[in-house]
Order: C-alpha cells, then sequence, then structure tokens
C-alpha cells in the first residue's frame, strides 16, 4: 500500500491507472476507521480495480462549539487497517495539501440542505460538498463510495455530483451495525458506557416504524410521533434535535410513507450527536440510487 500526502502525486497515479484501463474507486473518510469504513473499502474493491481511501479530518465542516480538536485521530492504527483491508493508495493530506491559504470557492447546495442536519449544524454541508469536491478532483475516481449512515451527505453528493456533471458515480453502501442496532460511529467513543445502552433508541425507533410500514401504516406524523415517544422514554424531549420523513429524491417532508421514504433522527445521547435512519422499501431504490445490498 502506498501512503501520500501530495494531491498531485495523487493525481498523476489516479490518472495512470485510468490510461491503463484500471478502475479508480474512491472511500473518503476522517479517520478513526471501524467496520463501517471497511464495508465501503469492501464494496470500492468490487466496483474498481484500484482503491483510494483518504483519510482527513475536514475543519470546514464542523462548527465553532462542534468536536474538530477532540475527533480521534488514530493515524497509526489506520494505516494498519487500510493495508490489512487491501487498499492500494492511502491519501493522508494536511489542511494545506488540501485547502490553498487564500481558498475562497465554496460548494453551496439549495434545497436538500433545508431539512434534516441541515439547519442544525449551519455550513456543515458547505464544507462537506466543497472538500468532497476537492478530493474527487484529486483522486479523479471512476467510481466513489458514501455510507448510508450518513444519508443527507449521500444525496446531497449524488446531487452535487449530477448538477456539476462531475464523472464520477457516487454509489450508497448499507449502514453498518453493532449487534443491538447501534450505527458504527467514529464518535460512538465519545459514549460512557450508560450513554451506550441508551444509544440503542435511535435503532429501535426506526425498527418499530419499519415494523409500523409493513403492517400498513402509511402517516408519516403518526409513526414519527411513536418514534418520538420511544425516544423520549430514555432521553429528554430537547435532546431529540428532529425526526424526521422525507422522500429521499428530494429530502422534501412526506405526510404519507411510502417505498422511497427515508426515516431519519438525530438524538444527543448526553454530549454526542448521533444519526441514523431508514429507507422504506430500500430493494426497490437501490438502482436509482446505486444503494448498494
Ligand atoms: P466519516 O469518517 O465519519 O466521515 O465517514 C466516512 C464514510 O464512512 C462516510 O461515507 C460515512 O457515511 C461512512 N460511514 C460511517 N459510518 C458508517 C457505518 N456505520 N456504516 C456504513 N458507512 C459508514
Amino acid at each position: 500500500m502506498q501512503v501520500l500526502s501530495s494531491p498531485t502525486e495523487v493525481a498523476a497515479l489516479s490518472l495512470n491507472m485510468r490510461r491503463l484501463g484500471k478502475r479508480v474507486a474512491f472511500v473518503p473518510t476522517m479517520g478513526a476507521l471501524h467496520a463501517g469504513h471497511l464495508a465501503l473499502i469492501e464494496a470500492a474493491k468490487r466496483h474498481g480495480d484500484w482503491v483510494v481511501v483518504s483519510i482527513f479530518v475536514n475543519p470546514t465542516q464542523f462548527g465553532p462549539a462542534e468536536d474538530f480538536g477532540r475527533y480521534p485521530r488514530p493515524l497509526e492504527a489506520d494505516r494498519q487497517t487500510c493495508e490489512a483491508g487491501g487498499v492500494d493508495l492511502l491519501f493522508t493530506p494536511s489542511r494545506e495539501d488540501v485547502y490553498a491559504p487564500d481558498h475562497s470557492v465554496y460548494v453551496v447546495e439549495g434545497n436538500l440542505t433545508r431539512g434534516l442536519c441541515g439547519p442544525h449544524r449551519p455550513g456543515h454541508f458547505r464544507g462537506v460538498l466543497t472538500v468532497v469536491a476537492i478530493l474527487l478532483n484529486i483522486a479523479l475516481p471512476d467510481v466513489a463510495i458514501f455510507g448510508q449512515k450518513d444519508a443527507q451527505q449521500a444525496r446531497l453528493i449524488q446531487r452535487m455530483v449530477r448538477d456539476l456533471r462531475m464523472a464520477t458515480r457516487i454509489l450508497i453502501a448499507p449502514t453498518v451495525r453493532e449487534q443491538d442496532g447501534l450505527a458504527l460511529s467514529s464518535r460512538n467513543q465519545y459514549l460512557t458506557e450508560e450513554e451506550r445502552c441508551r444509544a440503542c433508541v435511535l435503532s429501535e425507533a426506526l425498527r418499530l416504524a419499519e415494523s409500523c410500514y409493513a403492517a400498513g401504516d402509511r402517516d408519516a406524523v403518526q409513526v414519527c410521533a411513536r418514534m418520538r415517544a420511544r425516544c423520549e422514554a430514555v432521553v429528554p424531549a430537547s435532546a431529540v434535535e428532529y425526526i424526521e420523513a422525507v422522500d429521499f429524491e428530494g429530502l422534501a417532508p412526506v405526510t404519507t410513507l411510502a417505498d422511497g421514504t427515508l426515516l431519519a433522527l438525530c438524538v444527543r445521547v448526553g454530549k454526542t450527536r448521533l444519526i441514523d435512519n431508514v429507507i422504506l422499501g430500500r430493494p426497490h431504490m437501490a438502482a436509482a440510487y446505486g444503494l448498494l445490498a
């Protein structure tokens, strides 16, 4: 496995691979790699011949009160994980490698950011889209893999790639979970043992919603209310940041549940902000949205 921090070297290698007829598959991450990231790497190996992983804790996507400073950065462990995972190139740029000192151009999306995390994390998706655009321009991949765990992010990136006519195909891999349902996240390590127990409530609320849908319940308001009640049994009402039912295409609120409805929630457990989601009728939506099995 090669490890590089120079964008020009990465771009040159990637172009060369493509000239040789190899499909370049890219997995951008912020490190602190876990089995969720590894599943993206496995998907990248299936969809590409040469796999690039980036590790970059992107300062522009953190709010001033967020955890940029204390975000975990176990670089040597991550390097070993990538090597064992069969990654071909690990790209570990510095802030200066990614952003010019007088960087002044940002990617702003004006529609899919209106709900879910958008209003709660001002500037977050501007930072995400900007860094992903930069990283795609460096890695020049045929395909890039993102996790459904961050469903709004993945849809935004698909929209950016469509609207800006970028040449990368964006695939979305399913969320990897702990045995008890908790979605893996680098931020789970902030949880105390007691919080870790309560954190299960996100996936429990989503499973409850899925069983309502399977039983024929189509009333989004009612189902979201049931999810909320489930959450409020273990966290204060004020800790439930949002519970929303939106259509996966445009992330606009829906009143009637249907295949392709994204049910998403954000709950603060202690000081840790956790998100999770499901897509109703996911298998039917797979082809249209590059959702991997
Ligand atoms: P992060 O390092 O948190 O920025 O995440 C990098 C990529 O891994 C993003 O595309 C995430 O959506 C994805 N990811 C994070 N957690 C999971 C998970 N539990 N299952 C699948 N993908 C995940």
